[in-house]
C-alpha cells in the first residue's frame, strides 16, 4: 500500500496505532474470515483506500446490549477506525440530533442513496395491534423497518432479537414479535448476526469483508455468515478433551470445576451452538463463557429462550462419547464449506450458497424442549 495514498494510516498514527498493529488487525480479520493470511495485504488496501459506505442503525424490541457490544472498546482500537470509515447517518443512541432533526437525517438518507446504504437492525420488531407496542416519530416500527430496509442495499439484522424474534418472541410472545427476516419478507441480502449480543469483532469482520470483497460473504441456512457460525462452538472448545475423556463438572465450585472440566452436565448447550465464541472470545479477547466456568447458553440459536432452557439441565440424547463422532461429523461438513468458499473466492471472488431457508422448529437442535 502507498504510504501517501492512506489516509487511515494518518488516522492510526494520530491515535498512537501503529501500521504493524494495524497489520496485524488485518491479519487477524483474514483469520476470522477463514481467508489465507496473504489476504491481509488486500484488506489493508481496501479498507484503508475504499469509499465510504453508508450505515443506518435502527433500534426497535431491544435492550440495546448489541450497540453495546458495538462501543465495547475500551481505547481506541483499529476496528474503531474501521468502523468510522463508514458514514453512520442515524444510530439513535449515538447521534447528537433528536427528535425531527433525527427523523430527517434518517429520511434523507433513505430518499437520496436507494439502494446504496447498510441498514443494521437491532431488536426483534413487533406486529401485534398494528404495530403499536414500538412506534418511533408517530411510525410504527414494521412500517419504519419495511421502508428503510426495503431500500437498503444489505440488512445487518444484529443479535438473536433481530435476527429470529429472540427474547421477545419467547411463548407466549404478547406484543407478536418477529425478526427483520419475517417482517420484511421482501428484504435485499439479509444477513443475521444472532447471539445476546452479537460479537463486535464480527460485525467489524463482516464489514472489512464487504469493504474488501465488495460482496457479502456466504451464508448458513439461517442466512448467518459462514465465517463466524460455520462450526459448533463444542468443535473448538478448549472443555473439549475432558468431554472426550468423560470428565464433567458435576456441581459448582467441584474439583473438576476448579480442574477446568466440562460443562456439559450443567447445561452447556455448546453441541448445539454454531458461533465462533471459542476463538473470537469476548471482551478484546480476553475471555469467553465457557472459559469463566459458565455453561454456553445457546443463544446465538433460533428460539434459544424456549428450545436451550432451562440453562442448567443438560442436553438431552448427547450421551457422552457418542455425541463426538456425530457433532464431528457435521462440523467437519461445515468447516469443508468455509475451506472451500474461502479457496474458491480467494479475496477478489466469491462462491455463492443456497440460502434463504427460514428457521422453523423441526429444524431446532434437540435442545431441553418443555
Ligand atoms: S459440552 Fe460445552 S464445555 Fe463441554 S466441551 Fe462441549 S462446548 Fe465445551
Ligand atoms: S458461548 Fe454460547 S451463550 Fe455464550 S455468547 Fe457464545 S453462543 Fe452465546
Amino acid at each position: 500500500m502507498a504510504r501517501e495514498q492512506s489516509w487511515l494510516l494518518d488516522e492510526l498514527k494520530r491515535r498512537g496505532i501503529s501500521r504493524r498493529e494495524f497489520l496485524g488487525f488485518c491479519a487477524k480479520m483474514a483469520a476470522i474470515l477463514a481467508l489465507p493470511s496473504s489476504a491481509a495485504g488486500a484488506i489493508a488496501k481496501a479498507v484503508a483506500t475504499g469509499d465510504k459506505p453508508i450505515l443506518v442503525w435502527l433500534e426497535f424490541q431491544d435492550c440495546c446490549g448489541n450497540t453495546e457490544s458495538f462501543l465495547r472498546a475500551t481505547r481506541p482500537t483499529v476496528a474503531e477506525i474501521i468502523l468510522d470509515t463508514f458514514s453512520v447517518n442515524y444510530h439513535e443512541t449515538l447521534m447528537a440530533a433528536a427528535g425531527h432533526q433525527a427523523e430527517a437525517a434518517l429520511n434523507q438518507t433513505v430518499a437520496g442513496h436507494p439502494g446504496q446504504y447498510i441498514a443494521v437492525i437491532e431488536g426483534s420488531i413487533p406486529t401485534g395491534k398494528n404495530g403499536a407496542y414500538c412506534t418511533i416519530g408517530g411510525k410504527s416500527a414494521l412500517q419504519i423497518a419495511r421502508e428503510v430496509c426495503g431500500a437498503a442495499a444489505a440488512t445487518v439484522a444484529v443479535g438473536t432479537c433481530a435476527a429470529f424474534g429472540g427474547i421477545p418472541a419467547a411463548r407466549p410472545n404478547p406484543t407478536g414479535a418477529v425478526a427483520v427476516g419475517d417482517a420484511v419478507p421482501d428484504v435485499k441480502n439479509l444477513i443475521n448476526l444472532s447471539a445476546c449480543p452479537m460479537n463486535a469483532e464480527n460485525i467489524t469482520a463482516l464489514l472489512v469483508y464487504y469493504l474488501t470483497v465488495k460482496q457479502w460473504p456466504p451464508l448458513d441456512q439461517y442466512r448467518r455468515p459462514l465465517f463466524a457460525y460455520g462450526k459448533f462452538i463444542h468443535d473448538n472448545c478448549e472443555r473439549r478433551a475432558h468431554f472426550d475423556a468423560g470428565q464433567y463438572v458435576e456441581m459448582w465450585g467441584d474439583p473438576a470445576h476448579r480442574q477446568g472440566h466440562c460443562l456439559y452436565k450443567m447445561g452447556c448447550k455448546g453441541p448445539a451452538t454454531s458461533q465462533n465464541c471459542p476463538v473470537v472470545r469476548w471482551n478484546e479477547a480476553t475471555n469467553w463463557p465457557i472459559g469463566c466456568g459458565h455453561p454456553c447458553v445457546g443463544c446465538a440459536e433460533p428460539n434459544f429462550w424456549d428450545t436451550m432452557t432451562p440453562f442448567y439441565r443438560r442436553l438431552p440424547n448427547v450421551p457422552g462419547f457418542g455425541v463426538g463422532s456425530n457433532l464431528d461429523r457435521i462440523g467437519i461438513g461445515a468447516a469443508a464449506v468455509v475451506a472451500a468458499a474461502s479457496l474458491a473466492h480467494g479475496i477478489g471472488e466469491i462462491v455463492r450458497h443456497r440460502v434463504g431457508t427460514k428457521p422453523s422448529d423441526s429444524d431446532r437442535p434437540s435442545g431441553d424442549k418443555k
